[in-house]
């Protein structure tokens, strides 16, 4: 088995991964590294937690460490670019830039929204090497003539398909016009679309296609169990499963930012200390839930599909899918939190009878039959022979949808559309993901300013 050294890793790298405790590359890694190393593009199809991010940040500070390394900070122009969908996956990833090139001279930086953008701006004046960012924010400080993509070498889309289903398309566009003609692209994604591979048709030249296991599949170590349940019995059954199997850290998916509300409070009052994480929390409180769980703090966390992609929390053992997921690849990117870096994981989805079609798309779409069974006492009531279909469960969905906005009666007119990119970082905006939950990025955007709600007069307490 090789080595990092004998992926053509220098010195310094390969002293920082070890340090890491790495001792061996992963299947991904052993490919893309000594592609990229070449300056080729690369299209890398990796199931997510098989430790893709080093697979490209590696190589990437060796060929930007080799270019330009004497020259003062201040001089060095942003030369690598690395666009994430979410904020937290984007702090992540430079964590892992940090760590990585702890032994070279480069500066990184991460920016994104919903935190205050001057710092940012001070970071970048200071001078950075490698930059990671979400496309809204990214965009807002080169309007601002705050950041300078014309000397970019290396474009990297991480979590290309996220992007895409978060709407990000126009924005991708638009940076990417800001970028030199010549560079090299590398597209990292879990999950490949018709959508994805076209973007990759536009973007790539001649690339190398790095696939480490068939598209679409889950992790082996990922052990997967499904429950039939009524939709009003998953926050007890939930209860149960934390309580009696004893489960000290687990991630739960909603469908909705209200949804993860209410269970996080229910969980609360049963004693089950939990958090939520979504879009409309703060960066501040989504930072610190995150955070309080990876240390042991908060034995449960409740999120939207903004926590599915990319995060990494180190040997998280359950994650329970509270509401399936009606874009199947979804279900991949959220299970694939736990059983990561070939540790065990274990993920339990609860089925009602309405999200029984979406659950035969997960389970086509993984190629496997997870097996359905019943709880003692969570028995469903409501499971007839046939199945509804998709369009049975969107219709029935739509109606409801109508009969609830009707008892609130007429909506008051907003006050402009100039809010749509403001919004589309927040949970069931963007794109494709239509009745899913979104994750967040470019959020609020100040290229998007004058619109913002204001906010009721408060007193301030002494
Ligand atoms: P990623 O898929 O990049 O999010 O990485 C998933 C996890 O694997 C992270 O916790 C990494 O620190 C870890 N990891 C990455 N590469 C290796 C390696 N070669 N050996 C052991 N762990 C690794």
């Amino acid at each position: 088995m090789k080595n990092f050294s004998d992926l053509g890793l220098c010195a310094e790298l390969v002293r920082a991964v070890t340090e890491k405790g790495y001792d061996t590359p992963s299947a991904i890694q052993a490919e893309a590294i000594p592609a990229v190393l070449e300056r080729r593009d690369v299209i890398a199809a990796a199931q997510t937690g098989t430790g893709k991010t080093a697979g490209f940040t590696l190589p990437m500070i060796q060929i930007l460490s080799d270019m330009d390394g004497d020259k003062p900070r201040r001089m060095r122009p942003v030369r690598a670019l690395i666009l994430t969908p979410t904020r937290e996956l984007a702090a992540q990833v430079q964590d892992n830039i940090r760590t990585y090139g702890v032994h070279t001279r480069l500066k990184s930086a991460v920016v994104f929204g919903g935190v205050k953008i001057n710092p940012q701006i001070r970071q970048l004046r200071d001078g950075v090497d490698i930059l990671v960012a979400t496309p809204g924010r990214l965009l807002d400080l080169c309007q601002q003539k705050a950041c300078r993509l014309d000397e970019v070498h290396m474009l990297v889309l991480d979590e290309a398909d996220r992007m895409l289903d978060m709407g990000f398309i126009n924005d991708i566009r638009k940076v990417i016009k800001l970028l030199p003609k010549r560079r090299q692209n590398l597209l990292f994604s879990a999950t490949f679309s018709k959508e994805i591979r076209s973007m990759t048709r536009e973007l790539l030249v001649n690339p190398i296609t790095v696939e480490v296991s068939p598209e679409n599949t889950t992790a082996e170590t990922v052990k997967q169990r499904a429950y039939r349940c009524d939709a009003g019995a998953k926050a007890a059954l939930s209860i149960e499963l934390i309580k009696g199997g004893n489960w000290d850290q687990v991630l739960v998916f909603t469908r909705t930012k209200h949804g993860a509300n209410r269970l996080s409070k229910k969980l609360d009052q049963s004693g089950i200390q939990s958090s939520a994480i979504h879009g409309d929390k703060s960066q501040g409180a989504r930072t610190r839930a995150l955070q309080g769980f990876k240390d042991g703090k908060i034995r449960v966390l409740v999120a939207t599909d903004i926590a599915a992609r990319g995060l990494d929390i180190a040997q998280l053992p359950h994650v329970i899918n509270y509401e399936i997921p009606n874009i199947p690849e979804d279900y991949v990117h959220r299970i694939g939190r736990t059983g990561r870096a070939g540790k065990e994981g274990e993920a339990v989805s609860l089925v009602c009878n309405e999200e029984r079609p979406f659950f035969s798309a997960i389970e086509k779409l993984i190629s496997q039959r997870i097996k359905l069974s019943d709880l003692e006492g969570f028995e469903p009531e409501l499971w007839p022979n046939r199945a509804p279909t998709a369009s049975e469960v969107q219709k029935a969905a739509a109606q409801r949808k109508a009969a609830a906005q009707k008892a609130r009666g007429p909506r008051r007119p907003q006050a402009s559309n100039n809010k749509k990119r403001d919004n589309r970082g927040s949970d069931n905006a963007a794109g494709k993901s239509s009745n899913q939950s979104g994750g967040q990025s470019g959020g609020k955007s100040s290229g998007a300013s004058g619109n913002r709600r204001r906010r009721p007069f408060r007193r301030k307490s002494r």
